[in-house]
């Protein structure tokens, strides 16, 4: 739930509420391509649940559910951008967070079947 007590647009992805090409998946994690990318690869990685807005708060209260999210960002990397990624958490509305629900952006600059090395 967000503060205003509503489900955030990403538990509602992870729902099948609203649709988004997801690529990636665990019990607690779920991964989709970004609906408006910045780079050729560009997939939004987040818990299902939004109790943590950023990734501060996520890294203080499940350690372990921050670590399973760099896991899946790896898995997913590995068949997308031949394992080599950016990972962004946007933190605080002054640097671009829009959505308060703890993610990450993976974001390589070529897919799997380009020529990244
Ligand atoms: P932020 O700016 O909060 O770090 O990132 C939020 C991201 O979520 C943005 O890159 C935005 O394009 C993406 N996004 C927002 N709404 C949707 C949606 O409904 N579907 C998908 N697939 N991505 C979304």
């Amino acid at each position: 739930m967000s503060s205003t007590g509503e489900p955030s647009i990403f538990t509602r992805i992870a729902a099948r509420e609203i649709p988004a090409t997801i690529v990636a998946e665990t019990d607690r994690i779920i991964a989709f391509n970004d609906i408006a990318p910045q780079a050729p690869v560009h997939i939004v990685i987040t818990p299902k649940t939004s109790q943590y807005s950023n990734v501060v708060e996520l890294a203080a209260g499940d350690p372990g559910l921050l670590v399973e999210l760099v896991e899946v960002a790896n898995a997913v990397a590995a068949t997308v951008s031949n394992g080599q990624f950016r990972l962004v958490f946007n933190t605080g509305a002054a640097v671009g967070q829009t959505v308060f629900h703890v993610h990450a952006h993976l974001l390589a600059p070529q897919t799997a079947a380009g020529t990244l090395g």
